[in-house]
């Protein structure tokens, strides 16, 4: 199996330690903890001993090396990430409000994250890769675009394969006219697409949901995973339905669940396991994700899964 890989941003995530809206008043504080969507999704690829690529920027500065530190450890492949002298890693700060939401600052535009290019590194790195993942958060960034649909092209030309996490935020978003265009773009080549919440609405431009999947699969989407957060998660893949409870846990930070959940279902997947198993490891992986601080602190080996499903068991 060639590499599975991505582009997109690191960062280093800070977070507030206390609930409330916005960070308008000085607040503790924890972090920085590595984070970035795309860089979560491969080292849980990695973590699950499957071969895993990231084509990404960060600055000569801690918070880089952070980063590149924790990927290596846990065996991704960190020669397309470029390291730019004169940029400081970007960084997220998040805090946390009563309902659960999310309120996010984001400084990713002017950092090295915001400068991705394609490099001799990466194209080396894309010559090998058997899959693609796109999430949409790395739209944002110029000229990410170009590079992951290169990437498409060349792995699928060699009969690889393509999935999409849409992973839809507001602020990122903002003011990209073409995001319509682009998200046709990657559904045209899409293999396996895993939404969450009204991102499944969004991309097939129809409310109800089974008319939604229905418009997506004709359409020539394969296989598509709908993450439901604390409800579980679905799949639709040849003419199959199957629904997933979600493992109980008590939810302490849930960023990076659907990282963690598409990258473990990607990989078994890949691995030729079936989509009931995939998505019962999936679901593991969310569910240990949400039990810990830190969008990547919760990342799962398969021994790790395999014991955590065992503790689980609803006949225990
Ligand atoms: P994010 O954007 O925060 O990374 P997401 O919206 O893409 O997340 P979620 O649906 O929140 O994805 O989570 C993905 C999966 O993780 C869920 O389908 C579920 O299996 C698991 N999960 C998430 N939250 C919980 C929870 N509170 N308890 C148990 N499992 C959870």
């Amino acid at each position: 199996l060639g590499p599975t890989i991505t582009a997109g941003e690191i960062l280093v995530e800070i977070m507030s330690t206390s609930i409330g809206a916005g960070f308008m008043e000085p607040q503790s504080l924890i972090g920085p903890f590595p984070s970035g969507a795309p860089a979560i999704f491969i080292d849980q690829v990695a973590r699950l001993g499957s071969p895993a690529g990231i084509i990404s920027a960060v600055g000569e500065d801690d918070f880089g090396r952070l980063n590149i530190e924790r990927l290596k450890r846990d065996g991704a492949d960190v020669t397309a990430i470029e390291i730019l002298p004169d940029m400081p890693t970007g960084s997220a700060f998040v805090r946390y409000r009563e309902d659960g939401a999310r309120d996010f600052v984001f400084n990713i535009a002017k950092s090295a994250s915001g400068m991705i290019r394609m490099t001799e590194n990466a194209r080396t790195l894309i010559g090998r890769a058997g899959h693609v993942h796109v999430m949409g958060s790395a739209f944002a960034i110029p000229g990410i675009a170009e590079i992951l649909m290169e990437a498409v092209a060349v792995v699928k030309s060699r009969g690889g394969s393509v999935s999409f996490d849409p992973n839809i935020r507001k602020e990122l978003l903002a003011g990209q006219e073409d995001a319509r265009r682009r998200l046709d773009q990657i559904l045209a080549v899409t293999d396996l697409l895993l939404p969450s919440g009204e991102e499944l609405a969004i991309a097939a431009g129809v409310d109800d949901e089974a008319e939604a999947v229905g418009k997506l699969l004709s359409s020539g989407v394969a296989e598509i995973v709908l993450k439901r957060g604390a409800k579980g998660s679905s799949c639709f893949v040849a003419g199959q339905h199957l629904d997933c409870p979600a493992f109980i846990v008590e939810e302490v930070d849930p960023t990076g669940a659907g990282d963690c959940f598409g990258a473990t279902y990607v990989t078994c997947r890949r691995q030729g396991k079936s989509p009931e198993d995939a998505l019962r490891y999936a679901n593991a992986a969310g569910a240990r994700t949400v039990t810990r601080r830190g969008p990547m602190e919760g990342v799962s080996s398969f021994a790790e899964l395999d014991e955590f499903i065992h503790a689980n068991r609803s006949d225990n």
